[in-house]
């Protein structure tokens, strides 16, 4: 009987400590994860704010598919004629846009863009 007992309980051990063990693992990775994307969020730049835009300026925004960072290779603000960069900082700060209201990444994209001209 008590040896009955010590292998379930020893098979109850096994369970806990395997699933401690699972469980810091998890979390450590987590933990290193986190890091990194907390970093890549602080040197990103965001403009993506758009509290002080009306609801039409905000559905301007998502008709025109705005995107903060392009994926269409080739294309984004900085080369798009409707760009107006910030003037303190063109490419590290968020500027303007002559179609699409708010704030505006110099990497965005959305379906107005037109090559610039000049
Ligand atoms: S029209 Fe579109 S692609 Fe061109 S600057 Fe404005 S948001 Fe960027």
């Amino acid at each position: 009987m008590s040896d009955t007992l010590t292998r379930r309980n020893f098979i109850q051990r096994l369970a806990v400590v395997g699933t401690v063990v699972v469980g810091a693992g998890a979390l450590a990775a987590c933990g290193t994860e986190g890091a990194g994307t907390d970093t890549d969020d602080a040197t990103a730049l965001a403009c993506t704010d758009v509290s002080a835009l009306t609801e039409d300026e905000k559905t301007t925004r998502t008709t025109l598919n705005y995107v903060d960072a392009s994926v269409t290779e080739g294309k984004n603000c900085t080369n798009c004629q409707q760009f107006q960069p910030d003037a303190a900082n063109a490419t590290a700060s968020c500027g303007k846009c002559l179609v699409v209201p708010g704030s505006i990444n110099p990497g965005g994209y959305c379906d107005s863009w037109a090559e610039k001209t000049a």
